[in-house]
């Protein structure tokens, strides 16, 4: 599980020729942990970084949380719980103030890299709809095509518990898997993947490389739990790495306290937890989608 192999060096050596990378940021990431409010010196490095990216060449996505977060600060409500648990309306009220606010923000500081930003806001339907799939498919390639930098985020505002993600790990991978990334760096709260909760055992080692994803590490994730801001644990981030790994797209789980790990991870460097892509088994992107949550 090291990397002190050559095999786990080769793959990360191979991660420098990337060419279509998506990156997931969470709204814990995000906020100031003491007021709520946006961190606008990490939102600024995180969006230099991505800049940079598409100045190496590369095609770039950003998934975003933090709608619902920010409308909550905006309209003074206290509590508005996630997603399926409830205040539907109020909690889509949020999301509609809050997406607005992030996109200012963001449209904001892409403009002072001298990059162009879009917003793309997705349901299951998206997926799972034929025609719906296709339309996205094609506006991301054609967004790609015209240098542009989708940002992605669920459109908390019309979903309801039937045709919702629910997590924004798991809306990364398949954002990932439609268009045929061939990277999707996860920035979380956490250095990557342990072999126990390292908050609560102190011996839980971490895991450098994952280039199987075996059904004992799937049931370890899903004791996990998350943060109090975003909806994603461990157990969101592993079946992000199923989704993502089953299309053949490597995927990286680091720690967002630095968010320059993001170059140093196109340059091959050992950060965080890499789940190497592996198409052996037959994956049906709209079938996954359309059975999510159906336990
Ligand atoms: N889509 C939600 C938002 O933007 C967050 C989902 C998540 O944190 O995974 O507020």
């Amino acid at each position: 599980m090291t990397e002190n192999n050559s095999i786990g060096k080769i793959f990360r050596e191979q991660l420098r020729d990337r060419k279509r990378i998506v990156v997931k940021i969470g709204s814990s990431s995000l906020q100031h942990p003491e007021t709520g409010d946006l961190d606008y010196t990490k939102m600024d490095v995180l969006v230099r970084e991505l800049c940079d990216m598409r100045n190496r060449g590369k095609d770039v996505v950003l998934v975003t949380s933090g709608a619902i977060a920010l409308g909550k600060k905006a309209v003074r409500v206290e509590e508005v719980k996630h997603p399926g648990h409830g205040h539907m309306a109020l909690k889509q009220a949020c999301a509609a103030v809050g997406q607005a606010r992030l996109m200012m923000t963001y449209q904001k500081l892409f403009a002072e890299y001298n990059q162009v930003a879009a917003q793309i806001l997705m349901t299951k339907n998206t997926i799972v709809d034929n025609l719906n799939r296709y339309n996205a498919h094609n506006t991301f390639s054609e967004l790609f095509k015209l240098g542009v930098i989708p940002i992605v985020n669920e459109n908390d505002t019309v979903a309801t518990y039937e045709i919702e993600f629910g997590d924004n790990d798991s809306l990364s991978a398949i954002v990932a898997a439609l268009i045929e990334a061939d990277l999707l760096i996860l920035l979380s709260d956490i250095d990557g993947l342990y072999t126990d909760d390292p908050r609560k055992n102190q011996q839980a080692e971490f895991i450098e490389i994952v280039e199987e994803l075996s059904d004992e590490l799937m049931e370890m994730g899903k004791s996990s739990t998350g943060s109090s801001v975003g909806t994603g644990g461990m157990n969101t981030k592993l079946i992000a790495a199923k989704i993502a790994t089953s299309s053949n797209i490597d995927m990286v789980i680091a720690n967002s306290k630095d968010i320059k790990v993001l170059h140093r991870i196109l340059d091959g460097q050992n950060i965080g937890t890499l789940f190497v892509g592996n198409k052996k088994n037959y994956f049906d992107l709209p079938e996954f989608v359309a059975n999510m949550h159906s336990d």
